[in-house]
């Protein structure tokens, strides 16, 4: 019996009653192909069709079940071509009400009068004059009903495919399976943490008798989600720690030098995380740490020292970054703490010439270049390194797992590190990089002024142009921000290229005005961003290519065009352009936005520059889906869990999955059999993206 329902649950969702090969192809639009999809295709609302009302009893505004026997034949009234209205009253002991429903021409061949249906629909007017647009109505077969009476589950759809179609289907699917499910989760867990089970859950969680019913079904489902995933990703990194004995680096004498050579005092908290890097670093295990810091946190000089420690120790160090513009600065950087130590430091990037290119490739590969700067060129099969040690990614959300990897492949279980000035609330941190040691840069560096941030509209324009010009002639520098590069006739929003001419040729004529986006060569960007770095150019406008890590302290103004479309995340990584140097900085945002969502950012970016507080406030705006976007994290999309609001469950199931780690770290007692196998198959079919190897 148990492999039965094992087969059936992968088998075609044409299996299913109701299902043949056109309804298969509609599903297959929403990603159902198995009957397995069917049954975990989660509803995303519900509708309470459960309490019936009498006709007496119906409440302006309200969605309400109620029944009644059709007194009047359908009437038809015709507006226009194409929209025909169909009327009907219906009456119970209490009242009358008017019915009616556009172009629905079977209407009169179904509603006869003296028949009783129970209708559900949103009700409007009072007494004399109820009305009930497009209601749902059913006559009870046997005392039993289908779409009403009930609460309803409504599913995320396409066009194509009606709610009740959708509702057929999964009904006739769990039928199928009806009570065969197999329990996975271990007894113990179930008790411990109250879960119902599994069968009752699937059921409930589509046609749910009661709130509460459907309150205990979704606990369990995504309990059971949060948790599967956390034992997913604590056996990677189980896998990880166990295949892999790491470098063990020595410490270096050297080391105080260097941080004295440091053109400041470390802040505290860069301190604490070198020396969780230093503590991985030395042990026998590979590293594998994700450092997370606010922008202007000061990640860059941490990884120096790192990688200062993996030179003296014999080996070479890379650092990857996603853009040319970020590699050549953290090159110079880096380069000119390196040299007074006599440690050689390449770039290398897409757009130097072959014989450049090979000339570094061959320093790699023969050992004479010890730490290579550059972007994706890193991981091109040429570059071969004599003897690489540690690896660093830069603004980590900009790469995926696999590209971390291919890049950690060109050693020999070389240390990794992560560094990333996305904020992520600590929790989701958790699960996202659960297979990631964390370290926090939790500290600015002491004498930081807070941006001070205004959210304007057009009528603002003229003042904010004056403070500009009077910032540029006290010898600042000015970033304008559009979102677009070339005016597009679709959106209306500030092109770059438009925008930077227009200031020029009006607003700013005596300025020195540059422009930087995406579009250009890269050494146009270079040679853009070197004469901004230089103070050649006043006033950048540029697209969101600034948006990572560039360092120019002496800009001291972020203008942000359109800011209505930016996410908050990213309007906090942009304001983290300036405020970098010692002067007082600003961050003006334009924004004519005025949905609801909008003002709320520009709120929020008014009151706080706390990067944490934005990003779980961008969670809750946002909704994690958009937050996650694509599945660049490496961790597949949540079926039912919903990592803002279920952050409660998520902290149990974590709890639950380590401490049944704890005692049966491979998963090998007969008890936890069920769950073994779950686990692999997700991790066979989904999670492969996230394995480091
Ligand atoms: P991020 O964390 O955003 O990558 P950076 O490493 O670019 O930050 O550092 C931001 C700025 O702060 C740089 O100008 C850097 O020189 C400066 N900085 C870093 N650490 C300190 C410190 N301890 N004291 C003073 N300034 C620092
Ligand atoms: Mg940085």
């Amino acid at each position: 019996m148990e492999e039965d329902i094992k087969e059936l649950l992968k088998m075609d969702v044409q299996k299913v009653k109701g299902v043949g090969q056109a309804r298969a192809k509609q599903l297959h639009k929403l990603g159902i192909y198995s009957v397995e999809d069917i049954i975990t295709y989660y509803p995303r609302d519900y509708e309470d069709r459960s309490r019936l009302k009498k006709i007496g009893e119906l409440v302006d505004g309200e969605s309400c079940t109620f029944e009644g026997i059709i007194a009047s034949k359908v009437t038809e009234h015709r507006f226009r071509k194409g929209l025909t209205m169909y009327k009907v009253l219906i009456k119970d002991e209490t009242g009358a009400i008017t019915a009616t429903w556009f172009n629905q021409h079977y209407i009169g061949k179904v509603l006869k009068p003296g028949e009783r249906y129970i209708f559900f629909g949103k009700i409007s007017g009072k007494y004399r004059n109820l009305e009930v647009q497009n209601p749902v109505y059913e006559k009870l077969e046997d005392g039993i009903a289908k779409n009403v009476l009930k609460i309803v589950p409504v599913y995320p759809s396409t066009a194509d495919l009606s709610q009740n179609t959708i509702r057929g289907v999964i009904s006739n699917a769990l039928d199928l399976v009806d009570g065969r499910l197999t329990e996975f989760l271990p007894e113990k867990i179930l008790r411990e943490y109250r879960l119902s089970e599994i069968n009752y859950s699937v059921r409930q969680i589509h046609f749910p008798r009661s709130d509460e019913d459907f309150k205990n079904a979704r606990y369990r489902l995504v309990f059971e989600e949060l948790f599967i995933l956390q034992l997913c990703l604590l056996s990677v990194k189980k896998a990880f720690e166990n295949n892999n004995k790491g470098i063990e680096f020595s410490k270096v004498p050297e080391m105080e030098d260097f941080i004295k050579s440091l053109p400041f005092k470390l802040t505290d908290a860069q301190r604490k995380v070198f020396e969780e890097i230093e503590r991985d670093m030395e042990s026998s295990n590979v590293m594998n740490r994700l450092v997370q810091g606010d922008v202007g946190s000061g990640k860059t000089v941490v990884a120096a020292m790192a990688l200062f420690k993996a030179v003296r120790n014999g080996y070479q160090g890379a650092l990857m970054v996603p853009t040319a513009i970020l590699a050549e600065q953290h090159y110079q950087l880096i380069s000119s703490l390196m040299e007074p130590f006599g440690i050689n430091t390449a770039l290398l990037t897409g757009n130097q010439t072959k014989n450049q290119k090979n000339e570094i490739l061959e320093g790699i590969r023969s050992g004479k270049i010890d730490i290579l700067i550059g972007t994706h060129a890193l991981i091109e099969d040429n570059v071969e390194f004599m003897k690489l040690g540690l690896v660093i990614t830069d603004e980590q959300h900009r790469f995926g797992v696999r590209q971390r990897a291919l890049l950690s492949k060109k050693g020999e279980a070389p240390d990794v590190i992560v560094m990333t000035a996305t904020p992520i609330p600590r929790t989701l941190a958790l699960i996202l990089y659960g297979d990631l040691d964390i370290s926090i840069i939790d500290q600015l560096p002491p004498g930081r002024k807070p941006v001070k941030t205004y959210a304007v509209d057009e009528s603002m324009r003229e003042r904010v142009n004056g403070f500009i010009r009077k910032e540029v002639s006290e010898g600042r520098q000015v970033y304008i921000v559009c979102p677009l590069v070339e005016e597009s006739s679709e959106i209306e929003a500030k092109s770059a290229v438009q925008h930077a001419k227009d200031i020029a040729e009006k607003d700013f004529r005596d300025l020195k005005v540059g422009l930087l986006h995406g579009k250009m060569k890269s050494k146009e960007k270079e040679e853009v961003m070197k004469k901004f770095v230089e103070g050649e150019i006043d006033i950048l406008v540029s697209t969101t290519v600034i948006e990572v890590g560039v360092n120019v302290p002496n800009a001291s103004i972020m203008v942000v065009e359109n800011a209505e479309r930016f996410g908050l995340a990213q309007l906090h990584q942009l304001r983290g352009r300036v405020g970098r140097g010692k002067h007082q900085s600003y961050c003006i945002l334009y924004s004519d936005g005025k949905t609801q969502v909008c003002r709320e950012r520009m709120k929020i970016m008014q009151k706080t520059n706390d990067g944490f507080v934005i990003s779980e406030k961008d969670l809750e705006l946002r909704g994690p889906g958009e937050f996650f976007g694509t599945r660049q994290h490496g961790i597949p999309e949540l079926k039912i869990a919903n990592l803002y609001k279920d952050i409660d469950i998520l902290k149990k199931a974590q709890e639950a999955a380590l401490k049944l780690i704890s005692e049966d770290r491979d998963l090998e007692k007969e008890e936890n059999y069920g769950l073994k196998l779950k686990m692999m198959e997700i991790l066979n079919e989904k999670l492969y993206n996230i394995t480091m190897n």
